[in-house]
């Protein structure tokens, strides 16, 4: 039982890491909240739809798969 949770959380994880890997974020240089995929930013002009001054910027990510890595790891070896 708990066994199997585990695979559903790891799963979830391996999942969510590759979405990450995959896909260019982009958040408004003013800190506004919102998360965009490239195409999403190109439609908005790269302009912020929150405040519309901010600029959209690609979201460095790679610490958040690194989380997300080392989440699974530790799961892994539970
Ligand atoms: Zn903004």
């Amino acid at each position: 039982m708990l066994q199997e949770r585990r695979e559903m959380v790891i799963e979830k994880l391996e999942s969510r890491m590759k979405y990450e890997e995959q896909n260019y974020f982009f958040q408004c240089s003013n800190g506004c909240e919102g998360r965009y995929v490239f195409i999403e930013a190109m439609d908005y002009n790269f302009i912020c739809p929150v405040c519309q001054q901010g600029q959209l910027v690609a979201d460095e990510n790679k610490k958040k798969v690194q989380f997300l890595k080392d989440s699974i790891i530790k799961l892994r070896n539970l």
